[in-house]
């Protein structure tokens, strides 16, 4: 297969949609994006934004035009479909089901959650909830494109999803049911103890992701650099190179055969400018 040339690669930021959904994908063309990153509606927030048929349609317009490609939604932070709490657990799969129905909507590649958070039960019942509450949804990912991706997370607090066990249990039990997959936070991996500061120590935690999951799985990652010590459990993150794991991670990814080529997203500490120098960078590795 021919290597993609570094201005084509997929790469992009965490964009701001004020003043219409459509003003991400501008955002993304001035920062030199090939893709971006939304929240489709708050992301502190229940209850979601409509998204109507001149939203959409402007959103289709604008994106054919500046030719931004694999959008990935992050899906709100309130939600925890693994919550040992009926109500909330309930509360988390109506707000994720109109997630799903506004990526629909917008024909958005991916979305991005959190897993879940165990709170007062075992990381197995909670990995459990999080199966059963992704089996209700069978149907309605049937109607449309968008596939489900568990973000890796930093185990922070009763958090699930620090450990590639964690995600290879839920893919396991659903990837038969619904389109699903990983997308790998660089800061969050390396927070939750999986080492990625040198080529060797990325290539040995590839390989674990590898047996584990499958690299088959991995479909995009958020590119941050870790303001917390290695296996700290704390989510910080830090612009790429001024953190704790160092530029040569970055420049691993954007140079390996099989990681060059998927979907990455800036969520670096905001500044469309400090984004724009931070993915001239990451095209100038690929070369
Ligand atoms: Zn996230
Ligand atoms: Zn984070």
């Amino acid at each position: 297969m021919a290597k993609t040339p570094p201005e084509k690669l997929l790469i992009g930021a965490h964009t701001s949609t004020a003043g219409g959904v459509h003003h991400a994908l501008l955002q993304g063309e001035e920062i030199g994006a090939t893709t971006i990153q939304i929240f489709t509606s708050n992301q502190k927030q229940w209850k979601g934004r409509e998204i109507t048929k001149e939203m959409a349609d402007l959103w289709e317009k604008t994106r054919e035009r500046t030719g931004l490609k694999k959008i990935m939604s992050h899906s709100s932070y309130l939600i925890n479909l693994g919550s040992p709490k009926e109500d909330l657990r309930e509360k988390s799969v109506t707000t994720f089901r109109d997630e799903i129905k506004r990526c629909h909507k917008l024909e958005i590649d991916f979305l991005n959650f959190h897993p879940g958070s165990a709170t007062e039960s075992s990381t197995e019942e909670c990995l459990e909830q999080i199966v059963s509450s992704l089996k209700k949804f069978e149907k309605l990912c049937a109607a449309g494109s968008t596939r489900l991706l568990l973000e890796t997370t930093a185990g922070q607090g009763s958090s699930v999803g620090h450990k590639f066990e964690h995600l290879a249990f839920i893919i396991e039990e659903l990837e038969s049911k619904i389109p699903i997959g990983v997308c790998i936070d660089t800061c969050h991996i390396f927070a939750a103890g999986y080492d990625i500061r040198t080529k060797k120590a990325w290539e040995k935690t590839l390989d674990e992701f590898d047996d584990v999951i499958g690299l088959k799985h991995l479909y995009g990652f958020h590119l941050n650099d870790s303001m917390k010590p290695f296996a700290s459990r704390r989510d910080r993150h830090a612009h790429l190179g001024e953190g704790e794991i160092g530029i040569e991670a970055f420049r691993f990814m954007m140079q390996h055969e099989k990681l060059r080529e998927i979907p990455k997203y800036l969520e670096t500490p905001k500044g469309l400018s400090m984004w724009k120098d931070e993915i001239a960078q990451l095209r100038k590795f690929a070369k």
